[in-house]
Formats: C-alpha cells, structure tokens, sequence
C-alpha cells in the first residue's frame, strides 16, 4: 500500500476522501458517495455533457483531450450496444496516482463511468486494471459487488429503471495496452495491440459498439463536478485547463509523493515547496514534467505553469503527471538510455519505425554511454528519433523519440563528454544517485 503526504497548497478534490475508508460502501455513502449519479439521473444526457465539457476537464491519462467533447463524439442512435471502458492500465514511467484512487476511493471510479454511461445511454461498463495492480483488482471487485448488493449496480438502479453493469477486467501487464484501441483489443481477448484510426472508439470501439474511454482519474473526478458544478470545477485551474491534477512527485526530492494541486501550478514550486527541494543539497538537473514520455526541461525552464497548455508552450507536455527530478548527479545519456531501453521492450513490434527504432537507438545509446560512441552517433541518435516522430500507429513511437530528442538537444554537451574511449564521466567520479523508488 502506498503512503499518503499532503502540503498545505493541496486542493483536496478527487483525493478528499484517501484515508477516510471510503472502500466501505457505508463510509463511501456518508462522504457523499453515489450522490453524483443520483443527480445524473434526473439530468437530460446532453446537460451531463454539457456540464462536463463546461468544467475543462481534460483526459488525465496524456492526451489532455477535453472530455465532454469526446462524450459529445458518441452518436445518439447506434444498432450496436454502446460502452464505457475506464483504463485503469497506468504503466507510464513516472507516474503512480490512479493506483491511489483505485485503492481509497474505489466506487468513486465506478460512480464516474456510471455518469459517463448516462450521458451516453450506454448500459455497460468496463474497469480494465493493469496486471500488476491485482491487489487493486481485489479492491475494486469487492466495490463492484458493495455497489450490486445494494442495488446501485445491475437492474433499475437507484428505482430509477435505467439498468447498468459493470465489469472489472485485469489485463496481463503491457504498457502498449494503455494505448486506448489497444486497450479495446486486450478487453475483447486479442492480443493488444493498437487499431488503425479512423474510425474512432466514440464510433466504433469495444465490440464494434460506440464507446467512451477515460482514464481513472478522469471518471474519478466526474462525480465532483457534477455535484460541485462546472463552474466550480473550470475555476480552479486556468482557462481551458480546468481542476486539480494528480502529480506523481520522484526522483531526488527530499518529499516525494502523490500531491494533488490545481492545473497551472508553478513548477518551481512543486519542486522546491511541495516537493521540499533537491534532496542531499544537490542542484537541479533536469525535469520530466509529465512521465517519461515526455521531453524533458532544463533547471532553467521551471518557471512554467502546470497545465496543458503552459507546457505545450514550454515545448513538452503535462502527459500522465509523472514529475521525476533529476539532480546534477544524473548522467543525462544513461536516461536516456535507460528510457530507450524501456520503450524497445514495450515496442509492440507491430511498425517499423517504432520496432526498429526504438531498439537502434537502444542498441547506440547503450554502447555510446559504454564509452564507446562517435561523434556521428549523436547526430544519428536525433536523426533516427526525429524521424520516428509522427510516423508511428500509436503514440509509443512518439513516446520514445520526444524525451529523446530534447535531451540530445538540450545536453548534448554531455554525449560529447562521452566520446570514444571516455567512459561516462559521472559513473568516473563515482556521482550518479540511482532515482529511489517511491514508498
Ligand atoms: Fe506497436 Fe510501436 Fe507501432 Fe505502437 S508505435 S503500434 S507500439 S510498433
């Protein structure tokens, strides 16, 4: 079980009740549980749209797409059934917080893919768990069946006569599956790997049907902002970027964690208030600011709101909320290489781009950070990414080449430090701190 911090600039939203129990239905009930979804029901679906899309509330899992509008994309009629599928599959580098919601806050997941299912007129739903989380998995499981035992789930819930299911499903431990058609692939027993889009899982997904899929801090966050308003739920973040977000702290912080903090929260900050500073007095290297598939900042580009599109701006991304700091012990070409390293075994193999490139670049950046790289090596390691870059049929070709890119950009210096005969030159002085890993 991971441990809980705070920090006195929290907004305690989707986290407001970790550590209250909330697992029991009963307790889940007196906070406030499965108030949301009783509202829901006496709203028209397009005003739950409506309501969501108002909120800025954009997909927590990395694509930062505003989540109303997607709901918008189902189409009203469809001979098929439609769905929703919440991707519990977080796998990202970096980032550790649906795992927190799916253990202290269980029904309130299931309490936001039933609001979703509303909006839509879907009458199932889907909680798809990654492999590893399988004390998780237990977790939701008995939620599921609290929720059916009292008449929340199944038939005429809440005497409302609208009928709703849900099904917890575990995958089998892949990162690719995160990746929403792929995830749609794994859930219906095939091999996960992506779909070719268009068509989009709004209009064809699970089964064929019409389907909603979101991230689990998302769903987790619907409930408040149906009960606390768009209004409300928009004002907490800056335009367009609506709420609080989920920031998975690590790497050399003196107080790494889980810290929940409204969008556009300064990154300096986050480092140096929330996070308590760099740990052992050492300097600020470098910032992952949204998982490890994002492109990393220098120390000097911390001064940058926490949000979509102030990173986007900043030329990287807000992704999973995965913050990790490296210090000035951090060989910048072993991340690399070590990230590299990472995506080549996730690679589904499926394109060649992402097949082929990601295990070149592993294969180079390995033997250049071994001492034995060339000058043309760092010219091929930013040709060979850069032209993976877009060329891919899922995002995992571009998570492996964006974080790539900016760090032979923005260090090279460092791989040239590495040439032919010079061994890493940290690992020389006896420096490098391996990350440690989050309680
Ligand atoms: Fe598979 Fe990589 Fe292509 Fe995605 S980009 S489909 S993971 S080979």
């Amino acid at each position: 079980m991971a441990s809980l911090v705070s920090h006195p600039d929290e907004v305690k939203v989707v986290t407001k009740r970790f550590g209250k129990g909330a697992t029991s239905l009963d307790r889940y009930l007196e906070l406030d549980g499965y108030k949301a979804v009783q509202k829901a029901l006496g709203m028209q679906p397009d005003a739950v749209i409506n309501e969501v899309k108002n909120s800025a509330l954009r997909g927590r899992g990395g694509a930062g797409f505003n989540t109303g509008m997607k709901w918008s994309f189902v189409p009203k009629q469809s001979p098929k059934p439609k769905y929703v599928l919440c991707n519990g599959d977080e796998s990202e580098p970096g980032t550790c917080k649906d795992r927190l919601i799916l253990e202290h806050d269980p029904h309130s997941v299931i309490e936001g893919v039933m609001i979703a299912g509303l909006s839509v007129q879907a009458h199932v739903g889907y909680i798809y768990i990654r492999g590893e989380y399988r004390y998780l998995s237990e977790i939701m499981q008995k939620a599921i069946r609290d929720a059916y035992g009292r008449g929340f789930l199944g038939k005429n819930i809440f005497g409302s006569g609208y009928d709703f299911d849900v099904y917890w499903h575990g995958g089998a431990g892949a990162y690719e599956v995160g990746e929403e058609s792929a995830l749609m692939e794994s859930l219906e027993g095939k091999r996960g790997i992506p779909r070719i889009r268009p068509p989009f899982p709004a209009v064809i997904g699970l089964w064929g049907g019409p389907t909603i899929i979101n991230n689990v801090e998302t769903l987790a966050s619907v409930p408040h902002i149906i009960l606390g308003g768009a209004d409300w739920y928009a004002g907490l973040g800056p335009p367009k970027n609506g709420g609080t977000r989920l920031f998975c702290l690590s790497g050399h912080l003196n107080r790494p964690g889980v810290y929940e903090l409204p969008l556009g929260y300064n990154l300096r900050k986050m480092i140096y208030d929330v996070g308590g500073g760099i740990s052992n007095g050492r300097n600020l290297k470098a910032v992952v600011p949204g998982g490890s598939s994002t492109p990393v900042l220098t120390a000097e580009e911390i001064d940058v709101g926490m949000d979509f599109d102030s990173l986007a701006k900043a030329g990287s991304m807000l992704g999973s909320g995965g913050v990790v700091i490296l210090d000035d012990t951090t060989c910048m070409v072993k991340f690399a290489q070590r990230i590299m390293k990472f995506y080549q075994h996730e690679s589904c193999g499926w394109c060649i781009p992402c097949r082929e490139g990601t295990d070149w670049l592993k294969k180079t950046l390995t033997r250049f950070h071994a001492g034995g790289g060339t000058k043309k090596d760092i010219d091929n390691i930013q040709y060979l990414a850069e032209n993976m870059l877009g060329r891919t049929f899922c995002p995992l070709g571009d998570a492996a080449a964006m974080p790539t890119i900016s760090i032979v950009k923005k260090f090279r210096k460092e791989f040239e430090d590495h040439l032919e005969g010079r061994p890493c030159p940290f690992e020389k002085a006896g420096a490098v701190r391996e990350l440690p890993v989050m309680a």
